[in-house]
């Protein structure tokens, strides 16, 4: 008998899994609390939920048993009235993830490296090595800023592309149009993840048009709390587009993901109250977490701050705060050790993660 794994492509076999967040019911039995009780903050999600005109769109929608249309046509009109961009630049995908994963698998091929600013988000990691690739972390500075110089330097001819993400995850700061432009001049393919912007409002979507290399992406994850049905977008030169939309599967965003973004941009008046309603909370939380002693705190322009805690004592206050039902996000990276990264939730949230921090960094 053939052992099946032995098929099994050898980069494919080595994979490392990504680090996804579990559902509500595995933390609460974790924690030995119920699901309502959990206060999760380790997947930068919206407290508030999506709008509420999306689940009346969602309840009345009639046309389920109808495949949806594969070249996104309401989809990219509507899309390109939020971003300002014209529809032939965009395609939407099943979350950003799936525009990560369809622009490597569109570049980058066995033996070829992506060059990553490090300490960022995981995807960018993953996908290269599912196609194969080779990724390239250049650290970023002390302020987790990106160290322009030596990015550049990374870059070879085996390099199809750079990905960073502006508000960066986890650091939450952002890249400057100087950064950008300078990365731009490596002829790699940039990939400016803007998955954070509705809290921000810093934006390299006008570039795009002078810069065949440039790609931004977005989401509705986040700021119009639709994570759950996976819908993201990508802008970009109508020729990466076009073979973008020629090499997808013809169906990757899924009606009820339809439904629900044209809910979302027509109540986007509700979703960004709620965005400033978060910001708020932001700023209020990161004041907090400064007043613990022994925590260190990053600014942050998205909707989490990453902090650290005093040195060697991260896995222990993360494990109590599990304990304690409260998850946020930590690492495996010696570059984070000790960090954890807590999303910004509902001011109760921000109270009880305050005090159980405190005790716990005290104790
Ligand atoms: C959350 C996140 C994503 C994932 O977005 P989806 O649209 O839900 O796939 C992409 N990029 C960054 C930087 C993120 O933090």
């Amino acid at each position: 008998m053939t052992d099946v794994r032995d098929l099994l492509l050898p980069h494919i076999r080595q994979l490392n899994t990504y680090d996804s967040i579990d559902p509500m019911e595995v933390m609460a039995q974790q924690a030995g609390i119920l699901p309502e009780e959990v206060i999760r903050l380790n997947g930068n999600e919206n407290p508030f939920g999506p709008s509420p005109q999306v689940v009346k769109a969602l309840g009345s929608f009639q046309h389920y048993n109808h495949y949806p249309d594969p070249d996104q046509r309401q989809l990219r009109a509507a899309l390109s009235g939020y971003l300002g961009a014209p529809p032939e630049q965009i395609v939407a995908g099943n979350g950003s993830d799936e525009l990560i994963d369809m622009l490597l698998r569109m570049f980058l091929g066995p033996g070829e490296n992506i060059v990553i600013p490090t300490p960022t988000f995981g995807m960018y990691a993953f996908s290269a090595e599912v196609c194969g690739g080779e990724v390239r972390a250049v650290p970023r500075n002390s302020n987790f800023d990106i160290d322009v110089e030596a990015t550049v330097c990374a870059v070879d001819s085996g390099t199809k592309a750079i990905f960073l993400a502006s508000p960066n995850n986890p650091t939450g700061n952002v890249a400057t149009e100087a950064e950008i432009l300078a990365l731009l001049e490596t002829g790699a393919v940039v990939v400016v993840d803007e998955t954070y912007y509705e809290f921000c409002g810093q934006t390299t979507l006008p570039l795009v048009a002078e810069h065949p290399n440039l790609v931004v992406l977005r989401t509705f994850s986040k700021w119009a709390g639709l994570a759950g049905l996976r819908i993201g977008l990508g802008v970009m030169h109508p020729d990466v587009a076009r073979t973008m939309m020629s090499m997808k599967s013809p169906y990757n965003v899924n009606r009820a993901a339809e439904v629900a973004l044209l809910a979302s941009l027509e109540d986007r008046a509700t979703l960004l109250e709620r965005v400033q309603a978060i910001v708020a909370e932001r700023k209020r939380m990161m004041a907090l977490l400064e007043q613990i002693p022994g925590i260190a705190v990053w600014p942050s322009q998205a909707n989490f701050i990453l902090c650290r805690l005093p040195e060697g004592r991260g896995q222990e206050i993360f494990e109590g705060l599990c304990r304690r039902g409260i998850f946020l996000r930590n690492y495996n990276t010696p570059q984070l050790k000790d960090y954890v990264r807590a999303s910004v939730g509902l001011p109760e949230e921000t109270d009880a993660v305050i005090a159980a921090l405190s005790e716990l960094v005290g104790g």
